[in-house]
């Protein structure tokens, strides 16, 4: 090996340049040089390690100024890294924080000893949880409330959620020194990838004995029952959101639970109804009436969802007949405003008849004869679609 270059010349900095400026000269060497980006080439290795051990020094003001004074031989007593014994994969995670700075994948890796949280905002998240619940069409109409139990994750009370026996404290983790995160290399060299430390599963700690309650996990399934307000109007599916009900911060992120707990998600489901079917707000029925109401008209009693009203046939009424009472319906989720009852009318014509009652319908046949070509065949095609499409 030949002499020794000057950190300065490594860098290709100037004795006076700022911290800035050496950082930013590493930066751009570190990636001109990086192995992954270069494979196969042991001289842009050991330049890429050269780079890192000259960074060391003059990154840091104190070393730079032992340096300045007294040459590499200032540094004796201030043991550096070994970095050509290194892995380009080490070199790189040591100063995440320089690359981080513009890369999204270093995320919370800034290193200084605790594992920031990695949540946005820098707040720890807990994660979502869904629930269902039942209800009849007739709660539409009202609102109900409703307590709904559900089971979620919780922090582990004997163990505070670290997982470790009580007592005990949990190790930092050797694999990734307490990060939680190891840095893994792509082909592309340029981009690293942010892992989950496969020895702690992101935790950063090692547990050697395992709390009981929790085997370790730091979290406890609990059963809860919460009461929902479910308000009038609310349709099958739709979801009420219950804010700060699901779980805690994972313990990869908060072993002790703290920072923002998910919500709960409560989905509604509405039970279908014997006799009544619902078209958004709505409801829809039907009534059977005989052909002399049909005929001559009529006021019929008719069940609604929320008690019994009169309904009014007008004279003349054909099967398949839409009527709408207006109001009979349920409300309106936002508004409140109720919509319409829509009552769809069925003609019974029946085959068994007393005898005056078949005296009666023959001497009316006679008299009305036969409504063949009477040329309004077509109005029947419109009534059907009508009636089919509501
Ligand atoms: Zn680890
Ligand atoms: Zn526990």
């Amino acid at each position: 090996m030949a002499v020794e270059r000057c950190y300065y010349e490594v860098l290709g900095v100037e004795r006076t340049a700022d911290g800035e400026e050496i950082k930013r000269s590493y930066r751009r060497l570190a990636m001109k040089f990086h192995p992954d980006r270069n494979p196969g080439d042991p001289k842009a290795e050991a330049t890429f390690k050269e780079c890192a051990e000259a960074y060391e020094v003059l990154g840091d003001a104190e070393r730079r100024q032992r340096y300045d004074q007294h040459g590499r031989a200032g540094l004796r007593g201030t043991p550096g890294h070994d970095f050509r014994n290194m892995h380009a994969e080490d070199i790189f995670s040591m100063f995440a924080d320089i690359f981080g700075a513009g890369g999204a994948g270093f995320g919370g890796a800034g290193g200084r000893g605790g594992r920031g949280s990695r949540g946005r905002g820098g707040v720890p998240q807990g994660y979502h949880l869904e629930t269902e619940v039942s209800i009849a069409l007739e709660d539409c109409l009202t609102g109900t409330e409703q307590d709904v139990p559900f089971r979620r994750l919780d922090v582990c009370k004997p163990c505070t959620g670290s997982g470790a026996k009580p007592g005990t404290k949990p190790d930092k983790c050797a694999t990734c020194g307490g990060q939680g995160q190891v840095m893994q290399s792509g082909l592309g060299g340029m981009f690293r990838m942010v892992t989950t430390c496969p020895t702690c599963s992101g935790r950063g700690t090692v547990i050697k004995e395992r709390c009981e309650s929790c085997k370790g996990a730091g979290r406890v399934p609990q059963k809860r029952t919460i009461s929902v307000k479910i308000p009038a109007g609310i349709s099958d599916g739709q979801v009420i959101r219950i804010a700060g009900e699901g779980e805690p911060p994972p313990p990869e992120q908060s072993p002790t639970g703290q920072g923002k707990h998910g919500d709960l998600h409560v989905v509604v489901r509405v039970a279908e109804h014997e006799h009544f079917a619902r078209e958004g707000d709505d409801l829809i029925t039907t009534r059977a009436i005989h052909y002399p109401q049909a005929a001559l008209g009529a006021r019929v009693p008719l069940s609604s969802l929320d008690g019994d009203i009169e309904l009014d046939i007008p004279p003349g009424t054909e099967h398949g007949t839409l009527l709408r009472v207006r109001g009979r319906g349920i409300p309106n989720l936002r508004s409140g405003t109720r919509g319409d009852l829509i009552i769809g009318i069925r003609i019974e014509v029946s085959r068994k008849h007393t005898d005056r009652e078949r005296e009666l319908l023959k001497e009316l046949s006679e008299i009305q004869g036969d409504p063949i070509g009477d040329g309004k065949g077509k109005g029947v095609w419109q009534k059907i679609k009508e009636s089919i499409g509501g």
